[in-house]
């Protein structure tokens, strides 16, 4: 091996460390006296997405561990060439239901659908436009679609117009992409008037309800389900592992969406299918979301939010405490690590530069006894 490889490398971490922009991988609590108080309380931990908890709630564990002794560990092909994939297909019929569609399909992760999803709908012909916060996975997805791509000002409806006017009547096909919950800000798109605008230029639209499912909607099916706009919004990207607690993620749709995916959606077709214990556990967490359970678990956790909010509690289990610059995140982040809290410090390239935060994200089964003590240690840092 030759030192010049190790020395480039080097060096571009180098780099990254002089703008406060090095990441490395969490120490587990009590590692180096971190994430300990009094050498043994474990982390607060305020940066899952796992919502409502479901990931550790014993019938989703069961599932995971039955379908783990049926099934097996790994699935052991693609989905394309496995002949008894009926859990994974039962999940899709059930993740249809839910989100009130004719079919679902399942993706290794949320990020290889959508990654894998927008080059089937749009091609160099094509116009798609994104939401300038949009998850990384939209972007490289919409990159490697070669359509002309165009962004808008964040939550603009107007910029998005303006793009719409100008560019949709050279463009085959256009597609407007963004999310419903921003997964860095945790604010929500004024969907309803989306919508009505694609309509008006004829554009199709892809949403990403990742940080909604579990959250929004009558059935915790999102924010589309709470506005009713299933019959308008062509492609919905979703993730199993978030609010369903295990891993992987899913598109829903129309027939045709889903044939068509299983043809041309290069993730779906050159990767493994689901293992069957996370197909099993997304399974019996999202009987669980759907049921009585989900619906007290849910307004366990708008009460959390309501809590740290000051009172809104209609609002998304998200909160940016912005702390600008790159090294004063980070700063805060390692304090409160010392002091049991972990609440992850997000940097450029994951939102903009001089947008540094905090990103503190609620679940439903924080106590208000925690939310007090992160309280009291924001407020110690400001
Ligand atoms: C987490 C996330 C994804 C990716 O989902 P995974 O299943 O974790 O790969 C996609 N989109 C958004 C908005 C996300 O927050």
């Amino acid at each position: 091996m030759s030192r010049e490889f190790r020395t480039a490398l080097g060096r571009e971490l180098e780099e990254l460390a002089e703008a406060g922009l090095l990441r490395s991988l969490p120490q587990p609590a009590g590692a180096g006296g971190e994430g300990t108080v009094e050498g043994k309380t474990p982390w607060l931990n305020f940066a899952s997405s796992d919502y409502l908890g479901l990931s550790h709630h014993p019938e989703v564990i069961e599932a995971g561990c039955r379908a783990f002794r049926e099934r097996g560990a790994g699935a052991g092909a693609s989905r394309l060439l496995c002949p008894d994939a009926d859990l994974q297909r039962d999940l899709e019929a059930r993740l249809a239901s839910w989100k009130r569609r004719e079919a679902a399909l399942v993706f290794p992760s949320g990020y290889a659908a959508a990654a894998g999803t927008i080059p089937v709908l749009v091609g160099a012909e094509d116009l798609v436009v994104l939401d300038r916060l949009s998850h990384a996975s939209l972007i490289d997805g919409a990159r490697a679609s070669k359509a002309t791509l165009r962004v808008f000002p964040h939550n603009d409806l107007h910029g998005l117009e303006e793009i719409l006017r100008r560019y949709r009547p050279r463009s085959r096909r256009a597609l407007v992409v963004t999310e419903s919950v921003f997964s860095m800000d945790g604010d929500i798109t004024p969907l309803q008037e989306l919508v009505a605008l694609k309509e008006r230029y004829e554009a199709w639209c892809l949403v990403d309800e990742a940080h909604a499912e579990g959250v929004f909607g009558r059935t915790g099916a999102g924010i589309i389900e709470a506005l009713g706009l299933e019959g308008r919004i062509e492609v919905e990207l979703g993730t199993l592992s978030k609010a369903l607690g295990s891993g992987g993620g899913f598109v829903a749709g129309d027939r045709e969406l889903i044939d068509l995916l299983i043809n041309r959606a290069r993730p779906f077709v050159y990767s493994t299918a689901l293992p069957p214990p996370s197909a099993g556990a997304a399974k019996a967490a999202l009987a669980l979301l759907t049921s009585g359970e989900g619906t007290r678990r849910r307004e366990r956790l708008r009460e959390i939010i309501a809590l740290f909010g000051g009172g809104q509690s209609e609002r998304s289990p998200i909160f940016p405490v912005i702390c600008g610059e790159e090294r004063r995140a980070t700063a805060v982040a390692a304090r409160l690590r010392k002091r049991g809290i972990f609440a992850p410090a997000i940097r450029f390239p994951t939102v903009p530069k001089g947008a540094a935060r905090l990103r503190i994200s609620l679940c439903s089964f924080h106590t208000p006894e925690e939310i007090r003590l992160l309280q009291a240690e924001l407020e110690r840092e400001e």
